[in-house]
């Protein structure tokens, strides 16, 4: 399948896909404990310490998990790239409008489509 966009766009919006990426990657890694993996701090191992080790771990998951789909529209978004199919709605079909590709380069569904599904909820 033949992309409709400039192989300069493309390049664009990959070079901004991996910028993001590379981002997620790194604000992931310093929410995450180096040696375990395991999101949860550790203070030390007072009550006051537990208690604030529990806080930290809510507000820190939240975000781990907002970064973790994030991480997934950008990985699909590359694939999309990868197999020529970026840029189109994933649910009319239709062509993305460049100006939001370059705002949002994650977006997978046209303005319209966006629309509607929002106005539905
Ligand atoms: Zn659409």
């Amino acid at each position: 399948m033949k992309s409709p966009f400039s192989n300069e766009f493309l390049a664009e919006i990959k070079t901004a896909l991996e910028e993001q990426k590379t981002r997620l990657t790194r604000q992931l890694g310093d929410l995450t404990d180096k040696e375990t993996g395991s999101a949860f701090p550790n203070y030390g191992e007072g009550e006051d310490e537990s208690a604030e080790e529990v806080a930290t771990y809510d507000s820190n998951l939240q975000l781990i998990d907002s970064m973790g789909s994030e991480m997934r529209d950008v990985n699909e978004s590359l694939g999309r790239l990868e197999k020529g199919t970026y840029g189109t709605c994933k649910y009319c079909g239709e062509q993305i409008d460049e100006q939001r590709l370059r705002a949002r380069p994650t977006s997978s569904s046209c303005v319209a489509c966006k629309k509607a599904l929002t106005q539905e909820m």
